[in-house]
This record gives structure tokens, sequence and C-alpha cells, in this order.
């Protein structure tokens, strides 16, 4: 069959949800004999896909310990790469608009192409509250970009002589506390680099506690971490403008800062705003049970049914009837429920004698690691805890196990020690 006459099978987004569901299906479909009929095509803006987790490395690695070129081979993996064994058509292009109803995607380029079957996997976007200024004064660890762009800006003050660098961190969910503490951790490097440089780094956050919504344990062992670290936290203090040194919190206090990190929150991505599906009051879509998302009225009739999953979405947990949390074990879980029932749809497209057995996504709690500072992580698996170097090592073998996951077993093995070796020389112990 011509590659334009086999039905398209289009993964908007190759983060971690969208890269686990398209390598998924594909080989699903290629043990079903079906890759003849189907197409899988796997979209996203970058050619690679980006190890989030590492990113709070990447922003505190000093250049005599790696270049960025370095650093880019360990935290970004090319996506040609990842899929190269599997029937999966990959597009390097920007999604600008997305037809529900008729079933086109529109590209920058102006190109559209016509899906029959479509899972949204678009993770979230940076969300700046719409606070003056800080926008345009603060930098967000979100990208590889924005992880080398904040390591080479406290870089060039160093360099410049000044010896007192202020970092105001604005957030205090996970990535903000493990910014701050590697700010403070990467300090030691910079002082016996540039005589007498220190760093002082100030975390804010607008709830009562850092890691809000994570268990008290937790809570309590970060604070003291943290206040170990020698790092300054205000709780209970909104950022409610920025200027180009200085950030001024609700309370009227004026925090001074030569780099500002923001890492306060996140949102769904304009492109699903006006998307005439179910939302949640943050805007996000709704998915159900088995991981669709249906359309904002019963009457509406889309071109086929939506599957949603990772950030980009909302679903809600059944027995607390709060909204699960955006990690990528959530994304990678529901990519494999997606999988599934997609493909038990396809199956009975093929034959009118099946009947599909779909599964429901069941969520519960997902293991964590929250890295803070140096060879030092709080982690939980289960109703186990750990932390410091136990939950530092736990933090590796996460990583290794995610790499397993994505690539040939020689190459991941080649990756995680590469990183290893890079980051250990960042991560002190204790
Ligand atoms: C600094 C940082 C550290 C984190 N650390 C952890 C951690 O330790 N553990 C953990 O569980 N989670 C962590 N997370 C969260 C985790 O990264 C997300 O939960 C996860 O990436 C969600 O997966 P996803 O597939 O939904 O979206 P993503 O992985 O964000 O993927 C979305 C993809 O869509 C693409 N895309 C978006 N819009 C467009 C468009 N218009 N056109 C084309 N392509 C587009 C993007 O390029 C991206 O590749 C971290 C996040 C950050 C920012």
């Amino acid at each position: 069959m011509a590659m334009e006459d086999k039905k398209k099978v289009v993964i908007l987004g190759a983060g971690f949800g969208g890269l686990r569901v398209a390598r998924l299906i594909a080989k699903k479909l290629r043990r079903l004999g079906l890759i003849n009929r189907y197409e899988i095509v796997l979209i996203d803006r970058n050619g690679y896909q980006t190890y989030t987790p590492l990113l709070y490395e990447v922003a505190t690695t000093s250049k005599q310990t790696a270049n960025a070129c370095k650093l880019l081979s360990v935290a970004t993996y090319p996506l040609s790469h990842l899929v190269s064994s599997l029937p999966v058509t990959l597009l390097t292009k920007e999604i600008k608009g997305i037809d529900l109803i008729e079933g086109d995607i529109h590209f920058a380029d102006s190109t559209t192409l016509v899906f029959d079957h479509l899972i949204i996997a678009l993770g979230s976007e940076i969300n700046y509250f719409n606070i003056p200024g800080l926008a345009e004064h603060s930098i967000p660890l979100k990208t590889f970009h924005d992880a080398v762009r904040i390591r080479d800006t406290v870089w060039s003050l160093a360099m410049e002589g000044v010896k007192d660098i202020n970092i105001v961190v604005g957030g205090a969910g996970p990535t903000g506390v493990e910014i701050a503490a590697e700010f403070k951790e990467w300090c030691g490097e910079l002082e016996q680099e540039f005589k007498k440089c220190r760093l002082h780094v100030t975390l804010i956050e607008g709830n009562q506690t850092v890691l809000p919504g994570f268990d008290t344990r937790v809570i309590a062992h970060a604070t003291k971490r943290l206040k170990k670290l020698n790092i300054e936290i205000f709780t209970g203090e909104r950022i409610e403008e920025v200027s180009m040194r200085a950030a001024t919190l609700k309370s009227g206090r004026r925090v001074p800062f030569d780099v500002c990190v923001w890492s306060g929150g996140v949102k769904v991505p304009s492109l699903l705003a006006d998307m005439p599906l179910e939302k949640e009051s943050r805007g996000r879509p709704l998915a159900q049970g088995i991981m669709e998302c249906l359309p904002q009225s019963p009457d509406l009739k889309l071109r086929s049914r939506i599957f949603g999953l990772g950030d980009c979405i909302c679903f809600n947990d059944p027995e607390t009837g709060k909204p699960i949390p955006s990690v990528a074990r959530a994304a990678l879980t529901q990519a494999g429920i997606v999988a599934h029932n997609i493909v038990e749809d396809i199956k009975s497209a093929e034959s009118s004698t099946y009947h599909p057995r779909h599964i429901i996504y069941d969520p519960h709690s997902h293991p964590y690691v929250i890295p803070i500072g140096g060879k030092y992580a709080i982690a939980q698996l289960g109703v186990i805890y750990f932390k410091g170097l136990s939950g530092w090592i736990l933090k590796g073998l996460v990583e290794l196990n995610y790499l397993f996951s994505i690539m040939p077993p020689h190459r991941a093995l080649r990756i995680w020690l590469k990183g290893l070796w890079i980051f250990i020389q960042n991560d002190r112990l204790g």
C-alpha cells in the first residue's frame, strides 16, 4: 500500500509520553502485521528529546567540566536514533493549529497533515501568571537552552569579577528546590575557579512550605537540607513584580538579584486553549478513564476519538477527585494505556467481529526522587523513603532505567556513564 493511502496514527509531541506511545504502537502494529496499512507519525518541534531531570545539573556545571556539546549529548537524545529500528515517521515541525473536526494538523511551514487517529502529548508551557517584568527579567528552567543560558549567565558574572552573585529562584516545587540546592553546591567549584566568588541563593514560594503538596516528612527533610546549604527561604511570599535587578514580594520586601530563575509554574500549551474539548478549570483538556478527551458537547462530531496524555491533560484521580501530578512517570504509564487502547480501536476497525477490550487508567502514587544538592536526594518508593546518598544512588538508577527503555542497552549505558562522569564532579558528598 502506498504511504499516502495508509491510515495515519498521529502523535503530537515527542516528549516522555509521546515517544513512548509511538514506540509501543509501532511494536504492537508490527507484531499484528498491520504496519503496511497504518503509518505512525511522531511530530515534534525539536529533533531530540530532553531528559528534563538532568537540566538542573546542566545549569550548574562549570565550563571546565563540560562544554555545551558534551552536556547536549547526555541530556538530549536524537529522536531519529530512538525510533530508527521502528516503523515510525518522524516530522520535525512546529505545530500551529489542530482542527479536531476536519482532522487537520497545521504546521508553521504552512503544510498540513490529516490524521485518522490522534494522540495529544504536547507537554506544558511556562506560566508567568502575568506578573509584571517576570518574563523579561527571569530565565525559566524548561529546555536544554534555558539550562545553558542559566549557567552562561552565572559564569559570565563570575568571569567579570562579581564576587557576590545573588540568585533568586521563584517557585519551590521540585524544580526550584533542585536548582537552588545545586547552585550552592556549584558555589564550591566556582570559588576555586574564580577567587572569592560566592553564590547567595534565595528561594521564594507563594505557599506556606517548600514542595507544596508533598508528604510532610519530605517537606521537613527538604527544608532542613536547604537551610543547611545556607539557602534563604521565603515561604507564603508571592513575587508581585520583577525589575531588571530586583523582585518585589507581596509583603513589600525587595529582593535584589543578579540572576532570577523562574520555576513557579506551567500551563496548558496555548495551542490547546481553544480546542473544542471538555476542560478543567486551568484549561487543560480532561482525560477520562481510557485516556480519551471528550468533545465539549456530546453532539459535536470529531474526526476520531482523541487521546491525550502527560502534562498537557488533566486526569482526576477517581479516589481523591484531585488531578494527578504532572510528572514523567505519569506520562509514561498513560502512554502504555493509550497505546493499548488505540491498538484495540484499530483491531476492531480491521475486523467487524472483534470487540475492543479497552483498559482504564488507574492512577496510583508514582515514585519520585528530588535531588537536593550534591550526592543527596529524597526519594519515595511506595511507603519507603530514602534520603541522602541512598536517594542519590536511586536517582542514578531511575535515569539508567529510563535510558534502557528508549534506546539499545549499550548506548544507554554509554550515555549514562558519560553523564555520571560529568555530573559526579559537581555532586559533592554531604
Ligand atoms: C527542569 C525540570 C525537571 C523535571 N524533573 C522531573 C523529574 O525528576 N521527575 C519527573 O517525573 N518529572 C520531572 N519533570 C517533569 C517532566 O519533565 C514532565 O512531567 C514530562 O516531561 C511530561 O511529559 P509529556 O510527554 O507530557 O511532555 P514533554 O516531555 O514536555 O513533551 C512535550 C513535547 O511536545 C513538544 N511540543 C510542544 N508544543 C509543540 C508544538 N507547538 N509543535 C511541535 N512540538 C511541540 C515539545 O517540544 C516536547 O518535546 C521535570 C520538568 C522540568 C522542566
